[in-house]
């Protein structure tokens, strides 16, 4: 491709992906495929020949769309959302136009202090406290909630065995506590960090899945007894099944008490925290150790954007430094730079500071406020329809954009609702167990969605229930 051919195509997409998200709603949220589907509509073989770009460009009607459950659509009330911004999608095209790897700050100053800049701004925004903003904190950005709560169990490892857990590999009496409504990341990255999901310690909950501290401080006890290393506390501000909220204040005296490592996966919750009257679920956040939210859940930051601070950035770069000759620089060394490889799990990086500050500077931070506050008040509306309407009951305390409920028929019919809902194309929905129990997820996340959307999709779970 030439770059005259370049200019010409790529005027052409841009226009094609702002045609495809202002169509967006036409389509069902997702398509009835059966496995394979897709892939019979491309040949089995690499093309012989080159093609052109307007074949090219028509497949993506043709194979891609058809193929796409719509993360994008009004009507998605799915999982957590993963909303993007026009801002974000032309920061990550820049991005991969200057095509550098920011993995150390010599081989591209600009992304390393960019990502810096913007990490320390949104650190601002959040309302974040001093422990996550003082010179031996930090932030980076990392791909995802997973990769930033592994780096942690990795640095917490790290900071029990006095740097010994990276070479003796004698890991088995460490322990760490989350709760049954930890995300799943945890558990494998529990596994994948040698500690073994066996000496993961599920905490009792509450009534609101919310992590009981008497009950972290007795399983704590009681593996001191037994000889066990506790060494590791992952809390929950926003679980994914109903969006339980781990008090920290009382979990982090306990951490501080026991010598614990306290990590905070508010992957989704987090970004409330822009709104600064929905900072009361970080309170003890001041005594974690590290805390990750993704802007790609809900600031319109495409995915994949995941933002981690530790308050002593020396316990991250302790567990994750190698120094081999070739990445050698004098700025590394002379103290002055940041290498940002040191802080996560791949040495390669890619340049994702430029779209979060493209979508701080082109939409700004009132324009995100806006829409959470626009979400959270649908979800409060979805909520209110729930408590109204005899043939549901709710299944955890509504907790910003989430609402979680249940068909009073059982479980069948619980599950058959969110079956046929999701088969109708006009919205999707994610069903979950809590308690035993099917449960429907209700969560308005995406960032066009409107009131229309949101009664829409609830006149459908109406209409669907009086079948069930
Ligand atoms: N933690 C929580 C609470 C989540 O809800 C999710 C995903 O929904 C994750 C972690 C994992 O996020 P990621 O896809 O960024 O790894």
């Amino acid at each position: 491709m030439t770059p005259e051919e370049f200019r010409t195509a790529g005027h052409q997409l841009v226009d094609w992906v702002a045609g495809y998200l202002e169509g967006v709603e036409r389509h069902p949220v997702q398509p009835p495929l059966q496995p394979g589907a897709i892939a019979a509509l491309v040949p089995a073989h690499p093309p012989t020949a080159v093609e052109p770009w307007a074949d090219v460009l028509a497949d993506l009607d043709r194979v891609v769309v058809p193929g796409l459950t719509h993360w994008q659509h009004p009507s998605f009330f799915a999982f957590f959302p993963a909303n993007s911004s026009y801002s974000s999608v032309l920061g990550e095209l820049a991005a991969a136009g200057l095509g550098v790897n920011g993995m150390t700050w010599a081989t591209s100053p600009a992304a390393t202090e960019l990502e810096t800049v913007v990490v320390d701004w949104m650190a601002e925004l959040l309302g974040l406290p001093a422990n996550f903003r003082g010179p031996e904190a930090g932030g980076v950005i990392q791909g995802t909630a997973s990769e930033a709560t592994l780096c942690a169990i990795l640095a917490a490892r790290e900071r029990i065995t006095a740097g010994a857990g990276n070479h003796t590999g004698t890991l088995g009496d460490l322990t760490v506590y989350a709760t049954a409504q930890a995300h799943s990341s945890i558990e494998k990255g529990v596994r994948i960090a040698g500690i073994g999901d066996r000496n993961l310690r599920l905490v009792e909950t509450d009534e609101a899945f919310a992590m009981r501290p008497e009950a972290l401080a007795a399983a704590v006890a009681a593996d001191r007894a037994a000889g066990k290393r506790p060494f590791l506390v992952i809390a929950n501000v926003g679980s994914t099944s109903s969006m339980a909220m781990d008090p920290l204040a009382p979990i982090a005296e306990i951490c501080q008490r026991e010598g614990l490592w306290l990590h905070v996966d508010a992957a989704m919750a987090g970004m409330a925290a822009l709104c600064p009257e929905h900072r009361g679920m970080f309170d003890g956040l001041e005594r974690a150790d590290s805390l990750c939210t993704n802007p790609h859940k809900w600031m319109g930051v495409n995915f994949d954007c995941d933002l981690f601070w530790v308050a002593r950035r020396a316990d991250l770069v302790g567990a994750l430094s190698i120094l081999p000759e070739y990445l050698r620089s004098k700025a590394s060394e002379g103290g002055t730079a940041i290498d940002y490889r040191d802080w996560g799990i791949p040495l390669g990086r890619r340049f994702r500071a430029l779209k979060l500050w493209f979508t701080l500077r082109l939409d700004g931070v009132a324009e995100v406020q806006a829409m959470i506050r626009r979400h959270l008040e649908l979800a409060g509306w979805v909520a209110d329809q729930v408590r109204a309407d005899p043939r549901f009951v709710m299944a955890a305390p509504p907790t910003l954009n989430l609402v979680c409920f249940r068909h009073v028929a059982g479980d069948a019919a619980t599950d058959g609702l969110v079956e046929a809902a999701n088969a109708s194309g006009e919205a999707l929905f994610t069903r979950t167990v809590l308690d035993g129990r099917s449960v429907v997820r209700f969560c308005v996340g995406a960032r066009t969605t409107e009131r229309r959307h949101v009664e829409a999709g609830w006149a459908l779970l109406q209409r669907l229930a009086c079948a069930a």
